[in-house]
């Protein structure tokens, strides 16, 4: 596992969490850029409370490990009169017209030297220069590289500066400063097909895990945002102890994950920051000897859906009570 802000990893749970439970089937990103914003639909921004950005983290991780499947789309359009005719032009870097021509170059026995699509076409040739037919360019004229040629100031020119022109109302815009919307579209791969199970009952158990809690007298606040260390960390739920000063975060962590050391020391970096007394992390995979007792010393306790019977009360009791008696 890469090391993702904690928001970022709170969002790819949310996401992956989503998908399997069928609350939406494809997640579509759009950015405008000449207002530099990001829109979501599904609205994930109003329930995965994390910066926007650690949203296109997440999605662009999964992405990236192929367990969602993308396809962008780049629309540009004239911030003028909204036309979405706008077309690649290349503008003349003398006197910035777009009348530009790009060809060889033919210099008559008569010295007119002008691109070669100005001879006519290629059957029936006339120099414009002296009017005379040219049956041969190579015995007629000297003929040149191909390079642009301006129509407006007759320059000629090897690079021109690429530009953005509206159809419709002919505004310009620097190559790099056009208005585009970018679509990105998200639907699952097979690997979200087939991880579909565990994260369903990551969040089975994190369901039961909260309610058995609830009942033991803790006070659950769900989706918590806590920003009282050197980092800001979020939680599934957070459980508040009533007669006592104990907290308890619960994190539910996505199937795709492996527990690595990387992961480990950012979650006991996260109940750290979040000063939490103790940790439930609720993931569905093994997790190696040394690793959960790095985590168990640390009082962050890793719970397997895999391996715990969670529609059974006593089950629950029995999972919870190395931290909750
Ligand atoms: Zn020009
Ligand atoms: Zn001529
Ligand atoms: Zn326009």
């Amino acid at each position: 596992m890469p090391s993702f802000s904690p928001g970022t990893a709170f969002a790819l749970t949310q996401i992956l969490r989503g998908f399997s439970q069928g609350s939406f089937s494809d997640v579509v990103s759009s950015y405008e850029k000449y207002t530099n914003h990001y829109f979501f639909h599904p609205a994930l921004e109003n329930e995965i409370p994390v910066p926007q950005s650690d949203i296109i983290n997440a999605l662009d991780y999964l992405d990236n490990q192929g367990v969602l499947l993308s396809e962008e789309t780049i629309t540009r359009y004239c911030i003028d009169c909204f036309s979405l005719d706008v077309e690649l032009s290349q503008k003349c870097p003398s006197c910035g017209s777009l009348d530009v021509l790009f060809g060889k170059t033919l210099t008559h026995k008569c010295g007119y030297k002008d691109i070669e699509g100005n001879f006519g076409s290629p059957e029936n040739m006339i120099c414009p220069g002296c009017k005379e037919g040219i049956y041969s360019i190579f015995s007629e004229c000297q003929v040149g590289e191909p390079t642009f040629m301006c129509r407006t100031c007759k320059s000629y020119f090897e690079v021109a500066t690429p530009a953005y022109v509206c159809k419709d109302c002919g505004r310009i815009y620097k190559a790099g400063e056009e208005p585009y919307v970018r679509i990105k579209k998200y639907e699952p791969a097979p690997l979200l097909i087939a991880l579909k199970p565990d994260i369903i009952s990551t969040f089975k158990l994190y369901e039961a895990l909260c309610g058995y809690l609830e009942k033991k007298d803790l006070q659950l606040r769900k989706n918590a945002i806590l920003d009282e260390g050197e980092i800001i960390t979020y939680w599934n739920a957070l459980l508040y102890a009533q007669n006592s000063k104990e907290r308890f975060g619960i994190l539910a962590l996505a199937p795709i994950e492996k527990l690595d050391f990387e992961t480990v020391e950012s979650l006991i970096r996260s109940k750290k920051a979040a000063k939490l007394d103790a940790v439930f992390a609720i993931l569905a995979s093994n997790v190696p000897q040394d690793q959960s007792k790095r985590l168990s010393d640390e009082r962050i306790l890793i719970v397997n859906p895999r391996l715990t019977r969670f529609d059974i009360e006593s089950e629950l009791g029995k999972t919870v009570s190395p931290l909750i008696k």
